[in-house]
């Protein structure tokens, strides 16, 4: 048996025509529309078209995951935050939901059994974010409610199983998607045996989600260096071992990082020495302590203290949809970019609880800052690992501890994720100011189009363009109802005006399915 592939003359060629797949010998399947990924992005972009009015059959999802609120939950519980814990964004962020109503809070008072339990979140939402923390819905109420709406929209049925490799542009229009299928996958009757399939579709859309795991380079130096995988962790990998090991002998860890991330990990550390009566002690390094409230103008600061820049969201609300948005909207380059950064960096929600318990670990001296650059990683004595550092005054500092959890950052360079490095060789597309994809207002990747196809993107690859809050369900969402616009303007589906909305609206409220 042959095995088909692609061929180095075909890797090397921005476009390819219909002839050059078939003399590859490469199964080919033709559908109007691919999103590659299947996570959030993809499953809000399909939610949105599905309401549109799209049929099932004229979209497939390039995925390996089976649900698309995976590797959120992955990423999620490694971090810190299961199924019980409250989420970052907010009551009406409803990434199942594209109207926003019935928000979070009103679906769980709709479902609690007491009338206290019901009465607290609407009571919170009345009250936030002045008298109370903003209301925030458990990461397992959001996982459901994805759950439900992929039945409705009948997503199992648009999944195709893989990892697209490349993305090329069609002589002709539209573009070619090559799909690795996994082992023991076999071509449909009548194609040629082969390791890949090529989806031809006049559009695309991209929703890979983060390109890797971002490792603090000390670290990562560390950690190869002596093999050790085992003590120096990354928050975003599985770790629940560590806290384990901490309940079973009085320990130290140092955690790096000062955003939302490391924030749970402070938490889960000091909760598990009040509540479960681990003897740890926390030392907490950081490298840009904050003491000030940031920024100079009154009207554009955020709050700032204990090492930490505070702001509710990742980016202010007006960034989703006021005056923030919109003066992002008017800017370019290296404007643009700036004000992505001065709206977001890191920062960590204020919630009066974790205050108090980082207050408590403060005073009883089990949670101590550090503030410094760090010049080694080393390994110490008695199973330690010391950090030095130099601080502020210039004075050398040793740091040893049992174990050590980076919280620093998520997001490598996209040109690690290959499909993008691909698209930036290949498919013409370019970076942004901020490093990442050069976007279009219409979420269109800049440089790719392919009439009359067109390449979208949503999610964190498309940060730095004309929209701040991409990294989260509203702005997947927007990106979304933005994509759809565009599509139905070059005549792929209608734009859902008021009726179809509001009738859309009642048959989500049934939880009726949408035909097709
Ligand atoms: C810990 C954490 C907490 C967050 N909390 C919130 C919050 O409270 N509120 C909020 O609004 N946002 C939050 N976000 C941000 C954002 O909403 C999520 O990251 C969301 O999952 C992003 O969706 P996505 O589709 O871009 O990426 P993902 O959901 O990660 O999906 C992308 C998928 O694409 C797959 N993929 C990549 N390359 C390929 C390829 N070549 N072929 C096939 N598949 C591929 C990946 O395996 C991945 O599964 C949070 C993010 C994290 C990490």
């Amino acid at each position: 048996m042959t095995d088909a592939d692609l061929t180095a003359d075909l890797i090397s060629a921005r476009r390819w025509t219909d002839q050059d797949v078939a003399a590859a010998r490469l199964p080919m399947i033709d559908v109007p529309l691919v999103s590659v990924g299947g996570g959030l992005g993809s499953f809000a972009l399909v939610d949105t078209l599905r309401v549109a009015g799209i049929p099932s059959n004229a979209i497939r999802v390039l995925t390996t995951l089976d649900r698309p609120d995976q590797t959120y939950e992955y990423l999620a519980s490694a971090s810190q935050i299961p199924r019980h814990e409250r989420i970052r964004s907010d009551s009406g962020s409803t990434i199942d939901n594209i109207w926003g109503f019935p928000s979070y809070a009103l679906r769980e008072a709709w479902n609690a059994k007491s009338i206290k339990e019901k009465m607290d979140p609407l009571l919170q939402v009345f009250l936030e974010p002045v008298f109370a923390d903003y209301y925030t819905p458990r990461s397992g109420q959001v996982y459901e409610s994805v759950v439900r709406e992929s039945a409705r929209i009948n997503w199992n049925s648009m999944l195709v199983k893989g990892v697209v490799r490349m993305v090329r542009a069609r002589h002709g229009g539209g573009y070619f998607s090559v799909l690795t299928p996994p082992r023991g996958w076999r071509p449909p009757p009548g194609q040629p045996p082969s390791k890949r399939i090529v989806f031809r579709s006049s559009h695309v859309h991209l929703a890979v989600g983060y390109p890797g795991v971002k490792f603090l380079d000390d670290l990562q130096a560390y950690r190869q260096a002596h093999d050790d995988f085992h003590r120096v962790v990354n928050a975003y990998e599985p770790h629940e071992y560590v806290y384990e090991e901490l309940l079973r002998r009085p320990s130290t860890v140092l955690v790096r990082g000062s955003g939302i991330v490391a924030t749970r990990i402070l938490v889960r550390l000091l909760e598990d020495r009040e509540r479960k009566g681990a003897q740890t002690t926390v030392l907490h390094l950081f490298r840009h302590y904050i003491d000030k409230p940031q920024g100079d103008d009154p009207k554009f600061r955020r709050l700032g203290r204990n090492g930490f820049a505070y702001q509710g969201f990742n980016y202010p609300k007006a960034a989703w949809g006021g005056q923030l948005k919109e003066r992002l909207e008017r800017l370019d380059g290296p404007g643009r970019a700036a004000l992505i950064r001065q709206m977001g960096g890191t920062n960590t929600p204020f919630r009066r609880e974790w205050e108090a318990l980082l207050q408590r670990g403060r005073q009883g001296g089990w949670y101590q800052q550090w503030i410094g650059e760090v010049a080694s990683v080393d390994p110490g004595p008695n199973g330690t690992i010391t950090t030095t550092i130099v601080d502020p005054q210039q004075r050398s500092v040793q740091l040893a501890a049992n174990f050590i959890i980076d919280a620093t950052g998520l997001e490598s360079d996209i040109s690690e994720h290959r499909l993008l490095a691909d698209l930036l060789s290949h498919g013409g597309a370019s970076r942004s100011a901020f490093g990442r994809l050069e976007m279009e207002p219409s979420f269109e990747v800049a440089g790719t189009r392919n009439d009359p196809g067109r390449m979208y993107a949503s999610g964190s690859a498309t940060l730095g363009g004309y929209y701040a809050g991409v990294d989260s369900f509203l702005g997947l969402q927007y990106a979304a109802l933005r994509i759809a616009d565009d599509l139905a303007s070059i005549g792929f589906g209608e734009r859902i005006g008021v009726s179809r909305s509001v009738k859309e609206w009642f048959r989500w409220m049934r939880n009726a399915p949408i035909p097709g």
